[in-house]
Protein backbone atom coordinates (compact mmCIF):
# COMPACT_ATOMS: atom_id res chain seq x y z
CA UNK A 1 0.00 0.00 0.00
CA UNK A 2 2.72 2.60 -0.10
CA UNK A 3 3.83 4.93 -2.86
CA UNK A 4 7.56 6.02 -3.05
CA UNK A 5 8.43 8.57 -0.71
CA UNK A 6 11.19 10.48 0.67
CA UNK A 7 12.46 10.30 4.68
CA UNK A 8 11.24 13.23 6.69
CA UNK A 9 14.10 16.02 6.40
CA UNK A 10 16.01 16.37 9.83
CA UNK A 11 15.87 19.94 9.34
CA UNK A 12 13.23 22.25 8.66
CA UNK A 13 12.03 23.45 5.85
CA UNK A 14 10.77 27.22 5.37
CA UNK A 15 7.40 26.57 6.27
CA UNK A 16 7.99 23.40 8.90
CA UNK A 17 10.59 25.54 11.66
CA UNK A 18 9.53 26.36 14.07
CA UNK A 19 9.89 29.72 15.58
CA UNK A 20 9.24 30.26 19.25
CA UNK A 21 10.79 28.16 21.69
CA UNK A 22 12.59 26.51 19.00
CA UNK A 23 14.72 24.48 21.65
CA UNK A 24 11.58 22.17 21.89
CA UNK A 25 11.27 21.39 18.18
CA UNK A 26 12.29 18.23 16.63
CA UNK A 27 12.26 16.90 12.76
CA UNK A 28 13.56 13.41 13.66
CA UNK A 29 11.34 10.72 11.97
CA UNK A 30 11.54 8.36 14.98
CA UNK A 31 9.76 11.71 17.35
CA UNK A 32 7.62 12.22 14.86
CA UNK A 33 6.25 8.70 14.37
CA UNK A 34 6.16 8.24 18.02
CA UNK A 35 3.61 10.87 18.45
CA UNK A 36 1.54 10.26 15.33
CA UNK A 37 1.58 6.57 16.93
CA UNK A 38 0.24 7.94 20.24
CA UNK A 39 -2.30 10.68 19.00
CA UNK A 40 -5.91 9.21 18.78
CA UNK A 41 -6.85 11.43 16.13
CA UNK A 42 -5.90 14.32 14.38
CA UNK A 43 -6.86 17.77 12.70
CA UNK A 44 -6.42 18.41 8.86
CA UNK A 45 -6.26 21.66 7.66
CA UNK A 46 -6.93 23.03 4.07
CA UNK A 47 -7.52 26.17 1.99
CA UNK A 48 -11.14 26.09 0.87
CA UNK A 49 -12.71 29.33 -1.32
CA UNK A 50 -9.74 31.13 -0.20
CA UNK A 51 -10.84 30.33 3.90
CA UNK A 52 -8.50 27.73 6.03
CA UNK A 53 -11.11 25.05 7.24
CA UNK A 54 -9.86 22.56 9.87
CA UNK A 55 -11.43 19.28 10.62
CA UNK A 56 -10.51 16.52 13.07
CA UNK A 57 -10.43 12.88 11.94
CA UNK A 58 -8.81 9.85 12.49
CA UNK A 59 -5.36 8.97 10.81
CA UNK A 60 -3.25 5.77 11.19
CA UNK A 61 1.02 5.65 10.06
CA UNK A 62 2.42 2.70 8.38
CA UNK A 63 5.95 3.18 7.63
CA UNK A 64 6.63 7.09 5.39
CA UNK A 65 2.47 7.52 4.97
CA UNK A 66 -0.54 8.70 6.75
CA UNK A 67 -3.67 7.58 6.24
CA UNK A 68 -7.06 8.91 6.14
CA UNK A 69 -10.10 7.69 5.38
CA UNK A 70 -14.23 8.53 5.19
CA UNK A 71 -16.87 8.64 3.48
CA UNK A 72 -16.22 10.22 -0.20
CA UNK A 73 -18.91 12.70 0.25
CA UNK A 74 -16.32 14.47 3.39
CA UNK A 75 -15.23 17.63 2.29
CA UNK A 76 -12.58 17.58 3.91
CA UNK A 77 -11.42 14.04 1.55
CA UNK A 78 -12.70 15.63 -1.77
CA UNK A 79 -10.94 19.01 -0.73
CA UNK A 80 -8.01 16.93 -0.18
CA UNK A 81 -8.13 14.48 -3.08
CA UNK A 82 -7.98 17.56 -5.47
CA UNK A 83 -4.57 17.84 -5.05
CA UNK A 84 -4.45 20.59 -2.67
CA UNK A 85 -1.73 21.23 -0.30
CA UNK A 86 -2.80 19.82 3.46
CA UNK A 87 -1.53 20.14 6.76
CA UNK A 88 -1.91 17.48 9.63
CA UNK A 89 -1.60 18.23 13.16
CA UNK A 90 -1.78 15.45 16.06
CA UNK A 91 -1.30 16.64 19.44
CA UNK A 92 -1.40 14.57 22.98
CA UNK A 93 -1.60 16.59 25.73
CA UNK A 94 0.72 15.37 28.97
CA UNK A 95 -0.45 17.73 31.74
CA UNK A 96 -1.41 20.77 32.81
CA UNK A 97 1.60 23.80 33.79
CA UNK A 98 -0.18 25.96 36.74
CA UNK A 99 1.97 28.70 37.56
CA UNK A 100 1.57 31.34 40.02
CA UNK A 101 0.32 34.32 37.57
CA UNK A 102 -1.62 34.21 34.41
CA UNK A 103 0.90 34.80 31.84
CA UNK A 104 3.14 31.61 32.77
CA UNK A 105 0.27 28.88 32.78
CA UNK A 106 0.48 26.22 29.95
CA UNK A 107 0.06 22.82 28.48
CA UNK A 108 2.69 19.93 28.82
CA UNK A 109 2.32 18.68 25.29
CA UNK A 110 3.80 16.40 22.52
CA UNK A 111 2.85 17.94 18.78
CA UNK A 112 3.27 17.33 14.95
CA UNK A 113 2.54 18.97 11.98
CA UNK A 114 2.57 17.46 8.65
CA UNK A 115 2.49 19.38 5.08
CA UNK A 116 1.92 17.84 2.09
CA UNK A 117 -0.16 16.75 -0.87
CA UNK A 118 -2.15 12.86 -0.48
CA UNK A 119 -2.76 9.89 -2.77
CA UNK A 120 -5.84 8.68 -3.23
CA UNK A 121 -5.64 4.81 -2.97
CA UNK A 122 -8.16 3.15 -5.54
CA UNK A 123 -6.85 -0.44 -5.02
CA UNK A 124 -8.94 -2.46 -3.09
CA UNK A 125 -6.42 -4.09 -1.85
CA UNK A 126 -4.56 -1.24 -0.40
CA UNK A 127 -7.63 0.25 0.56
CA UNK A 128 -8.32 -3.08 2.30
CA UNK A 129 -4.67 -2.94 4.06
CA UNK A 130 -4.96 0.67 5.12
CA UNK A 131 -8.76 0.42 6.49
CA UNK A 132 -6.86 -2.31 8.75
CA UNK A 133 -4.09 0.01 9.70
CA UNK A 134 -6.50 2.80 10.98
CA UNK A 135 -8.66 -0.06 13.15
CA UNK A 136 -5.05 -1.05 14.65
CA UNK A 137 -4.52 2.34 14.95
CA UNK A 138 -7.18 3.02 17.41
CA UNK A 139 -7.12 -0.36 18.64
CA UNK A 140 -4.16 -2.82 18.62
CA UNK A 141 -5.02 -6.01 18.39
CA UNK A 142 -8.41 -5.71 16.57
CA UNK A 143 -8.29 -5.90 12.95
CA UNK A 144 -7.17 -9.90 13.37
CA UNK A 145 -10.62 -10.60 14.76
CA UNK A 146 -12.86 -8.74 12.43
CA UNK A 147 -15.38 -9.78 9.66
CA UNK A 148 -13.42 -8.74 6.09
CA UNK A 149 -14.73 -5.92 4.40
CA UNK A 150 -16.61 -6.37 1.49
CA UNK A 151 -16.01 -5.00 -1.62
CA UNK A 152 -19.28 -2.60 -1.32
CA UNK A 153 -17.78 -1.62 1.65
CA UNK A 154 -14.42 -1.00 0.47
CA UNK A 155 -15.76 1.36 -2.86
CA UNK A 156 -17.75 3.26 -0.26
CA UNK A 157 -14.80 4.23 1.80
CA UNK A 158 -12.37 6.98 0.66
CA UNK A 159 -8.61 6.23 1.27
CA UNK A 160 -5.99 9.28 1.32
CA UNK A 161 -2.28 8.55 1.86
CA UNK A 162 0.16 11.67 2.52
CA UNK A 163 3.74 11.03 2.07
CA UNK A 164 5.86 11.83 5.46
CA UNK A 165 8.03 14.37 3.76
CA UNK A 166 8.18 17.45 5.61
CA UNK A 167 7.10 17.72 9.38
CA UNK A 168 7.59 19.34 12.80
CA UNK A 169 7.33 18.29 16.63
CA UNK A 170 7.31 20.50 19.09
CA UNK A 171 7.57 19.21 22.54
CA UNK A 172 6.64 21.11 25.90
CA UNK A 173 7.88 19.38 29.37
CA UNK A 174 8.38 20.10 33.07
CA UNK A 175 7.52 22.30 35.46
CA UNK A 176 5.82 26.25 34.77
CA UNK A 177 8.07 28.63 34.05
CA UNK A 178 7.67 31.37 36.91
CA UNK A 179 10.01 33.99 37.43
CA UNK A 180 11.84 34.12 40.11
CA UNK A 181 10.57 36.70 42.17
CA UNK A 182 6.89 34.94 42.12
CA UNK A 183 7.91 31.64 44.08
CA UNK A 184 7.95 32.84 47.32
CA UNK A 185 4.00 33.78 47.47
CA UNK A 186 1.78 31.74 48.85
CA UNK A 187 0.37 29.79 45.77
CA UNK A 188 0.66 26.97 44.96
CA UNK A 189 2.36 25.84 41.34
CA UNK A 190 2.84 23.05 39.50
CA UNK A 191 1.89 20.41 37.01
CA UNK A 192 -1.22 18.01 36.87
CA UNK A 193 -0.51 15.55 34.53
CA UNK A 194 -3.09 14.19 31.97
CA UNK A 195 -3.77 10.52 30.74
CA UNK A 196 -6.39 9.07 28.43
CA UNK A 197 -7.89 6.08 30.65
CA UNK A 198 -10.89 3.80 29.61
CA UNK A 199 -14.14 3.31 31.50
CA UNK A 200 -16.13 0.09 31.66
CA UNK A 201 -16.70 -1.38 28.73
CA UNK A 202 -20.54 -0.97 27.09
CA UNK A 203 -21.69 -3.76 25.28
CA UNK A 204 -23.42 -2.74 21.99
CA UNK A 205 -27.12 -4.34 21.50
CA UNK A 206 -27.22 -8.34 20.12
CA UNK A 207 -23.47 -9.36 20.88
CA UNK A 208 -24.08 -13.32 21.91
CA UNK A 209 -22.89 -14.60 24.75
CA UNK A 210 -20.09 -16.11 23.59
CA UNK A 211 -18.48 -12.96 22.18
CA UNK A 212 -17.08 -11.89 25.32
CA UNK A 213 -14.96 -8.89 26.13
CA UNK A 214 -11.79 -9.49 24.02
CA UNK A 215 -8.34 -8.57 25.63
CA UNK A 216 -7.60 -5.76 22.93
CA UNK A 217 -10.31 -4.20 24.44
CA UNK A 218 -9.39 -5.03 28.11
CA UNK A 219 -6.09 -4.53 28.10
CA UNK A 220 -6.75 -1.06 25.87
CA UNK A 221 -4.32 2.08 26.52
CA UNK A 222 -3.26 4.98 24.92
CA UNK A 223 0.54 5.18 26.13
CA UNK A 224 3.13 3.84 24.23
CA UNK A 225 5.30 3.22 27.41
C1 LIG B 1 -1.78 21.66 23.14
C2 LIG B 1 -1.00 22.89 22.75
C3 LIG B 1 -1.35 24.12 23.30
C4 LIG B 1 -0.63 25.26 22.96
N1 LIG B 1 -1.03 26.46 23.47
C5 LIG B 1 -0.41 27.59 23.07
C6 LIG B 1 -0.88 28.88 23.50
O1 LIG B 1 -1.86 29.01 24.20
N2 LIG B 1 -0.22 29.98 23.03
C7 LIG B 1 0.86 29.87 22.20
O2 LIG B 1 1.44 30.90 21.79
N3 LIG B 1 1.33 28.68 21.79
C8 LIG B 1 0.71 27.55 22.19
N4 LIG B 1 1.14 26.34 21.75
C9 LIG B 1 2.33 26.33 20.89
C10 LIG B 1 1.90 26.58 19.45
O3 LIG B 1 1.53 25.32 18.89
C11 LIG B 1 3.01 27.18 18.58
O4 LIG B 1 4.18 26.40 18.70
C12 LIG B 1 3.28 28.62 18.95
O5 LIG B 1 2.15 29.41 18.59
C13 LIG B 1 4.52 29.20 18.30
O6 LIG B 1 4.51 28.93 16.96
P1 LIG B 1 5.64 29.62 16.02
O7 LIG B 1 5.37 31.07 15.92
O8 LIG B 1 6.96 29.18 16.50
O9 LIG B 1 5.41 28.90 14.67
P2 LIG B 1 4.36 29.19 13.51
O10 LIG B 1 4.86 30.34 12.70
O11 LIG B 1 2.98 29.25 14.06
O12 LIG B 1 4.53 27.87 12.70
C14 LIG B 1 5.69 27.61 11.90
C15 LIG B 1 5.85 26.14 11.78
O13 LIG B 1 6.32 25.61 13.01
C16 LIG B 1 5.80 24.31 13.20
N5 LIG B 1 5.08 24.30 14.50
C17 LIG B 1 4.62 25.36 15.21
N6 LIG B 1 4.02 24.95 16.33
C18 LIG B 1 4.10 23.61 16.33
C19 LIG B 1 3.67 22.62 17.23
N7 LIG B 1 3.01 22.91 18.37
N8 LIG B 1 3.91 21.32 16.93
C20 LIG B 1 4.57 20.98 15.80
N9 LIG B 1 5.00 21.88 14.91
C21 LIG B 1 4.78 23.19 15.18
C22 LIG B 1 4.86 24.01 12.05
O14 LIG B 1 5.53 23.21 11.10
C23 LIG B 1 4.57 25.38 11.49
O15 LIG B 1 4.26 25.35 10.12
C24 LIG B 1 0.46 25.18 22.07
C25 LIG B 1 0.82 23.93 21.54
C26 LIG B 1 0.10 22.81 21.87
C27 LIG B 1 0.48 21.50 21.26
Amino acid sequence: VSEASRPISAAPTPRTAVRRKPERASYDEAAVNAILDEALFCHVGVVRDGAPVVIPTIHARHGDHVYLHGSPAAGILRDARGGVEICVAATIVDGLVLARSPRYHSLNYRSVVLFGRVHRLRDKTAKAAALDCLVEHVVAGRSACLRTATPKEIAETEVLQLSLTEASVKIRTGPPLDPDADKDLPIWAGVLPLMLATGEPIEAPGVPPNATVPDHVRTWKRAAT
